[in-house]
């Protein structure tokens, strides 16, 4: 399949193969057609799967489309100034009344954000005077300020910082025909429910809405029953696949010590081109990021802390491949795509399983293969196995020559509901090499 068979516009499909695209990926395939029909989307589909550019092609569909139908401003005399739509004639000349972006995208992360910004851009890249503006928090109001006074066709926004527009008065959104919910679960997850709300009732009645999110159970299946009418639901892969560009390895560390080991000889190998080391905590991330520095090695942190600014410097070091490891959490992480990342550390374990999937679906990007090891200590196993229950897949146990870890292994004692059913990719159905072997006399239990 290729993209012209899509129905996408010439200049869509210029801008694709500019970017080396050949053909649509499954997401892309199932998600442009239906989007281009009108209807509204629930879509569940990993990062990394090409999501992006399913919701930003038919978005610049409509934009051009609306090029073509919105009536042009009745001709002014000649020397009056700008002219085009959205300009009207005032006791000075002609001025403008910002009109709102007829696209509108939520994002969780600035990151994000930005990462989707910079696809409208790419992929717009041949439609004259494309408009995209991207509203997030953390940075000046200024800028923002002006772009949203300006003639605007995509708007690319985080809930909180959007609202505040909003609710300044500051940004009409009467003229949205099309708006995207990207990552809602997560955007749940960090409590944007009301924010969501409030901005979704201050768009038009008659409007198509697509929605993104890894899952669809819970509060992001509510969300979608609220906001969306008749939607189809495209679900292209779940946590539950296979992520076959990724190799996943788990390695048990007796100790600090002993990790800190695993992850300096992971680091000097080879095969690293870069590597993304992920962190429980911001300190952690700084901590890590200085010993590593120390080292010799060319690393930076990222984490939520950090000023917008250094934050986005450290994004274009890691592109420029200025650095080749990056210390992140899990929320600065978040949008990063990088296809040079070979590796993925788990050097603290997520907080939520879901997280996991996030974290090593930053490599193995745009068909490239990747390697996900997750370093763990006997205190992390009840998370190891939450993580395994929840993509139903056993990260396969690895140990490197002279950095075998002393203590046994730890081993999963069978829970109601867990490991009952049977089936190639369920474990705990008894004893598995290396895995599931019964507590070894006098090992520390496993905090749970
Ligand atoms: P996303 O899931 O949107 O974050 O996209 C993941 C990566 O795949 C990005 O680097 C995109 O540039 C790339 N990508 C998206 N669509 C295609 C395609 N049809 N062919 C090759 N690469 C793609």
């Amino acid at each position: 399949m290729s993209f012209d068979t899509l129905g996408l516009a010439e200049p869509l499909v210029r801008a694709l193969s500019v970017a080396g695209y050949t053909e649509p990926t499954s997401v892309q395939a199932e998600a442009i057609p239906a989007a281009m029909s009108g209807t509204d989307l629930m879509v569940s589909s990993r990062t990394g799967s090409g999501k992006t550019a399913s919701f930003m092609l038919p978005a610049l569909m409509r934009v051009l489309a609306l090029r073509e139908s919105e009536p042009k401003p009745a001709p002014m005399p000649r020397n009056d100034g700008p002219r085009g739509p959205g300009f009207e004639r005032g006791p000075r000349g002609p001025r403008f009344v910002p009109q709102g972006p007829s696209v509108l995208v939520l994002a969780p992360t600035r990151e994000l954000a930005l990462q989707v910004a910079k696809a409208a851009s790419d992929y717009g890249r041949y439609i004259p005077g494309l408009r995209v503006a991207t509203v997030v928090g953390g940075v000046p109001y200024g800028a923002q300020l002006r772009a949203l006074s300006g003639p605007l066709d995509i708007l690319i926004a985080t809930p909180g910082r959007l609202l505040d527009h909003l609710g300044a008065g500051k940004l009409p959104l009467g003229r949205v025909g099309f708006f995207v919910l990207d990552e809602a679960d997560r955007m749940l997850d960090m409590g944007f429910i009301d924010d969501i709300h409030a901005i979704a009732e201050a768009l038009p009645q008659q409007r198509q809405t697509v929605m993104f999110s890894a899952t669809f159970s819970g509060p992001a299946g509510r969300l979608a029953e609220e906001l969306l009418r008749e939607p189809r639901r495209i679900e292209v892969a779940s946590h539950t696949e296979t992520h076959a560009d990724i190799e996943q390895r788990l390695h048990w560390a007796d100790d600090l010590r002993h990790k800190n080991a695993l992850l300096d000889h992971i680091l000097t190998t080879r095969e690293v081109d870069q590597a993304l080391v992920f962190t429980s905590t911001q300190r952690d991330a700084e901590v890590l990021a200085t010993r590593l520095a120390e080292m010799g090695h060319q690393v930076d942190a990222l984490h939520g802390g950090m000023p917008q600014g250094r934050r986005n410097r450290v994004l274009d070091q890691l592109r420029n491949r200025r650095l080749r490891v990056l210390v992140a959490t899990d929320v600065a992480a978040r949008g990063i795509d990088v296809k040079t990342i070979s590796h993925v550390i788990n050097y603290g374990l997520p907080m939520k399983e879901e997280d996991y999937v996030h974290r090593i679906g930053r490599t193995g990007r745009a068909g490239r293969t990747g390697l996900a090891v997750t370093l763990a200590e006997r205190r992390d196993f009840g998370m190891v196995q939450r993580i395994q229950r929840f993509t139903t897949q056993r990260i396969p146990a690895a140990t490197i020559t002279g950095l075998e870890p002393r203590t046994p292994e730890p081993a999963a004692r069978p829970k109601p509901g867990f490991g009952a059913k049977p089936g190639p990719k369920r474990f705990g159905n008894g004893p598995k090499p290396g895995y599931g072997k019964p507590f070894a006399r006098g090992a520390a239990k496993p905090s749970r």
